[in-house]
């Protein structure tokens, strides 16, 4: 049996992981709700988007992976399995799964004092990238330049600890590199475009305004 630390190396640090990967009637992942309402995240991002991308894209991620394993040997595996593992359409999904509520779980309604991580994370981020500030355009930089549909993420290598900033296309997740995932943006078309059209700079600078810095820092902290 692996120890902690390398079960989160394995498998990430979706902090929802065993509410996400709870199942019903025959099997199937069950669409699980927010850690808010559906307007709490507005003005940044509207009720009107979360209502399609949670309740439309993330909704079908999780019906057509239920549909694609279902009678697999991925039948009774949790989605970080499925996505380690799977291919095809199959990890499109499940990966599409994991990327939106680990996304959707780091993000929290607008509060003045809490633009920030706390003391020991900010360190290792001022270490790394040279302040707050720089952390946040070379990861902006990121997101705005990634071509096509994909994700901008914070990560954190298990054996160095060092944290880095990536991008994926479509439905990749850095876990399949080896790196564990603390952050990530979506930026995909479906994530913004009800919001403010191709102004994927804006959605990028409205997004800073609602991470939920506290659930960043438990990722981090199981992490190392
Ligand atoms: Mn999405």
């Amino acid at each position: 049996m692996m120890n902690t630390t390398s079960q989160n190396q394995a498998y990430g640090v979706l902090l929802s992981s065993n509410t996400v990967n709870a199942r019903g009637d025959n099997n199937a992942f069950q669409l699980q709700p927010l850690p808010y309402t559906q307007d709490a995240l507005a003005p940044y991002i509207s009720e009107r988007t979360i209502q399609f991308h949670y309740g439309k894209h993330l909704a079908g991620y999780i019906e057509n992976t239920n549909k694609q394993k279902a009678g697999t040997e991925f039948e009774n595996k949790t989605i970080e399995e499925i996505m380690l593992h799977a291919g095809g359409s199959l990890f499109n999904n499940a990966a599409q799964v994991y990327n939106h509520y680990f996304q959707f779980e780091a993000l929290q309604p607008h509060r003045e004092n809490e633009a920030a991580p706390c003391e020991r994370m900010m360190e290792a981020i001022r270490k790394e990238f040279g302040g707050f500030d720089e952390f946040k355009a070379q990861f902006t930089q990121a997101a705005v330049t990634l071509f096509g549909s994909g994700y901008a993420w914070l990560t954190v290598s298990p054996q160095e600890k060092k944290l880095e900033i990536i991008q994926t296309h479509n439905a990749e997740n850095p876990l399949k590199d080896g790196k564990i995932p603390l952050l990530n943006l979506d930026v995909w078309e479906h994530a913004y475009y009800l919001d403010v059209q191709n102004l994927r700079a804006k959605y990028v600078e409205n997004f800073w305004k609602i991470v939920n810095w506290n659930a960043v820092e438990q990722r981090w902290k199981k992490a190392v």
